[in-house]
């Protein structure tokens, strides 16, 4: 290589132009400087030649990196630190790396889900530290690494071998006697992040709201990463979903379920009462209309209350007496259909076998 002749410059590309834009710049110098277009000028001779020099040294990836090496070598330390951030040494090695996409949950109560709306969401995001570039080190303390002389490659044993980023630098052909004061030599920085989102009313759990280019930012020029929002609805300690529906277990003792009564029961906008006829059977369902989750469509869907008639227990002897008195005669009765309808058909089943009537 000629002394003080930078190829960079020659060919009008930044030291970190990848091998097609080294290409592109050649084609368009050479053709600007060929000889049989200038009249063969002495002048232009010399450039056209310079080109082809500059070409065959940076389009090859060895002897581009020795040149890099040298050329680290001759320039002066306080030029070295400015073109540091242009990606000077090992330039090849920091890739352009787009960002990862990020998963994050947004926590809503049934309430919000239902009601939808703006919720904002804070996460924590990696990010290139800013202040060395994410070299780690204090740009002040740099110098070349010794272990592979500032190229910031490795060749390992072998003919066929390809070169690897030099591990004692990190490919980046530079350490420092200090760690870059923000970033504590890591060369990335944790950034808080705050996103807003717009929730559908009526969300269900596992929903997945995308928001693109919000995930971790690129590297070195690489597209961000994208967002990915996943709706979780915490449990409600009462409601539950079925569909557009909501679901209501509703404990009531017998007595409400004989003689009939007005309960409290909760909805998704505060309690409201419901009246529980006499007779109301276990498992029996009570609907309140447009209670229920909103539907896509438009509308609502219903609360439904399923009657859970408890058995008292843990009596004490009067009321054991009273339920004794209740039980007197009670499965025959008329006043118990169910119970009547069983005892004839198990009476049926045993006449078909032949065997005597129960009692008679
Ligand atoms: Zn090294
Ligand atoms: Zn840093």
């Amino acid at each position: 290589m000629s002394e003080h002749v930078d190829y960079y410059q020659v060919l009008g590309v930044p030291r970190t132009a990848p091998i097609e834009q080294i290409k592109a710049a050649y084609r368009r110098q050479a053709l600007r400087h060929h000889p049989d277009k200038n009249g063969g000028s002495g002048e232009a001779e010399e450039r056209f030649k310079r080109c082809s020099e500059a070409f065959t040294t940076l389009a090859d990836a060895t002897t581009r990196a020795a040149y890099d090496a040298r050329l680290w070598t001759e320039l002066s330390p306080s030029l070295l630190v400015g073109e540091l951030f242009a990606g000077l040494t090992g330039g090849r090695w920091r890739r352009r790396r787009a960002g990862r996409d990020l998963r994050h949950e947004l926590r809503l109560t049934l309430e919000q889900s239902a009601i939808g709306g703006r919720h904002r969401l804070s996460f924590v995001v990696e990010s290139v530290c800013e202040l060395c570039d994410g070299f780690g080190a204090a740009a002040e303390q740099l110098s070349p690494c010794a272990e592979c002389e500032g190229r910031g490659e490795w060749r390992p044993p072998g003919v066929l071998a390809l070169p690897r980023p030099c591990p004692h630098c990190g490919g980046r052909g530079l350490r420092s006697r200090s760690a870059c004061r923000r970033c504590a030599g890591v060369g990335v920085v944790e950034l808080s992040r705050e996103v807003e989102l717009r929730v559908r009313a009526g969300s269900v759990d596992g929903e997945t709201l995308t928001l693109l280019g919000q995930g971790e930012p690129g590297r070195h020029g690489g597209r961000a990463g994208d967002l990915y929002v996943i709706v979780r609805i915490v449990n409600h300690p009462l409601l539950s979903r079925r569909g557009d529906d909501l679901l209501l277990e509703l404990p009531v003792g017998p007595a409400a379920a004989v003689l009939g009564d007005t309960v409290e029961v909760p909805t998704l906008e505060g309690e409201v009462r419901l009246r529980i006829p006499a007779g109301t059977q276990a498992g029996e369902l009570l609907r309140l209309a447009g209670r229920g989750m909103p539907r896509s469509g438009g509308g609502r869907g219903d609360l439904l209350v399923r009657v859970a008639v408890e058995t008292p227990v843990e009596l004490g002897d009067e009321q054991r007496a009273l339920w004794a008195q209740l039980a007197l005669g009670a499965a025959g009765a008329p006043s118990y259909p169910r119970a009547r309808r069983f005892d004839e058909a198990l009476a049926l089943l045993r006449a078909q076998r032949g065997e005597p009537r129960d009692g008679g």
